[in-house]
């Protein structure tokens, strides 16, 4: 927390109240550090892990703005957040609801998975904010029935797990939908790797970079180690071993391939270890019914590739385990954040065999943790720890990743650009906390060059 108030960030009382209301007393070191950036005008880009209290810090300033230039006339969207999971958004859209309780902007959500009639009012009603998957509202997109052009500002929240997601080329033309905007806002667990990077490059204009870093209390605890396995067959019994504790209650074991995972799955399964499987082009139905399985603790252990992990949420879990490391860094590091519920411990556990050790020597380097060597007793590794010769620094070094940003484009704001292209309605802004009066009113005048959204 900081020593900040909220009031000291210029805040309208009626969003301070509705914080108070929250339980909310105090800015937190984000929110003080986001906010005024963002309400001066400045791109952001910001890392911020979950439990920072990033969705407040991005929304209270869209929530400012909002009541500092009311919309006069009716309209579509004004905001856009995209995030990448449903459960995500519809959390977001609660927390802004709550925010704006006190006055009448007008929050919507469109995500996949819910039937299209439930998105009408966010296409045809006034709206301010959509909180949307990028799927979804790109289809909409693509069938005009979704208006970008009022879209002042744009927020990409958990952009790192949207890129995993195999989101960025949706994102990419969403954001090129929205292209009258004049702020843009994006907040990642970490602001690691190229291709996060090179995302934020394209879509920032000259942010504020924020790095959340939060203290070691509040941050998340996983517990990390390593096993050294001689071969297949010891990685295996360690592998099992490690399931039969008591406290592993809950865990998910990351493979490379799907033939390993099928593999591994049926090995389980003849040891007693009951599991359910995600692998890639799996169908949907399979796919859920597994998920499902393990929600619900029918079964405790999941195997799963990490393309079949793409695309969905997985739920917390007590144990990571890496039965093979990942090829980069980063995919460790998202494969990780699956433990460790904000609070809890989570654990992660890696299995290394001799040629596996190249890949742990990366992880090391990019997290800069050494990570323990654990034994267990009766299966203890008959070799020794095989060295990595040290290799020069190669591009793919994160310490690199200031010189990989490829340069700041020119963007037309909207402040430059106001009028053009825009509908007559976007220019005239009415009292958003006296909703009523004012929409009538501007029901009742004519709107040209622009399909009717009341
Ligand atoms: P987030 O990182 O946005 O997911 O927020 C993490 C949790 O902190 C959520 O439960 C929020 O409701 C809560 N939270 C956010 N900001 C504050 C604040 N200033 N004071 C107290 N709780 C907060």
């Amino acid at each position: 927390m900081s020593s900040m108030t909220f009031e000291q960030l210029e805040l309208d009382p009626i969003l301070v109240r509705a914080l108070a209301g929250m339980g909310y007393a105090k800015p937190t070191t984000i929110q003080s550090q986001v906010i005024p950036e963002a309400m001066s005008g400045r791109d952001i880009m910001a890392s911020a892990p979950t439990g920072t209290g990033k969705t407040a810090a991005f929304l209270l300033p869209i929530c400012q703005h909002l009541l500092d230039f009311p919309r006069r006339q009716p309209g579509p969207a004004r905001i856009l957040i995209l995030t990448p999971t449903r459960e995500l958004a519809i959390q977001i859209a609660d927390d802004a609801k709550k925010i704006l309780k006190n006055t009448a902007v007008r929050v919507e959500v469109i995500t996949g998975g819910v039937h299209e009639s439930q998105h009408l009012p966010a296409l045809t009603k006034t709206t301010d904010i959509v909180v949307a998957t990028p799927g979804r509202l790109l289809q909409y997109m693509d069938e005009e029935s979704f208006d970008s052009r009022d879209i002042e500002m744009l927020v990409l929240d958990e952009a790192d797990r949207m890129l995993d997601m195999g989101f960025i080329k949706d994102v990419d033309r969403i954001a090129a939908e929205a292209r009258w905007r004049r702020q843009t806002m994006l907040f990642s667990a970490t602001l690691e790797g190229r291709g996060l990077m090179k995302f934020a490059a394209d879509l920032l204009n000259d942010p504020v970079e924020i790095s959340a870093e939060p203290p070691r209390s509040e941050r998340k605890k996983i517990n990390q180690w390593v096993h050294l396995a001689d071969n297949p067959e010891h990685k295996f019994a360690l592998l099992t071993h490690l399931l039969r504790q008591p406290d592993v209650t809950r865990s998910i074991i990351f493979v490379k391939t799907r033939d390993r995972l099928m593999e591994l799955a049926s090995r389980l399964q003849q040891e007693g270890l009951h599991n359910a499987w995600l692998r890639g082009e799996m169908e949907q139905e399979k796919r859920i019914e597994a998920l499902g399985r393990f929600r619900i603790g029918r079964v405790n252990i999941l195997v799963a590739t990490d393309v079949a992990s793409r695309g969905i949420d997985l739920p917390e879990v007590s144990h990571v385990i890496n039965y093979d490391m990942p090829r980069t860094a980063d995919v460790y590091v998202h494969r990780i954040g699956r433990t460790g519920r904000a609070g809890q411990k989570g654990t992660a556990i890696s299995l290394v065999e001799a040629h596996d050790m190249p890949l742990l020597v990366r992880v090391e380097k990019y997290t800069e943790e050494v990570l323990k060597r654990r034994i267990i007793d009766e299966l203890r590794p008959k070799h020794k720890e095989a060295k990595v010769a040290s290799r020069k620094k190669k591009d793919g070094d994160s310490k690199g990743k200031k010189a990989l940003l490829p340069k700041k484009k020119e963007k037309v704001r909207l402040r430059d650009t106001k009028a053009k292209g825009k509908p007559k309605w976007a220019g005239a802004k009415p009292d958003a906390t006296k909703k009523p009066a004012g929409a009538k009113k501007a029901a009742g005048k004519k709107v040209e060059g622009n399909k009717d959204a009341e």
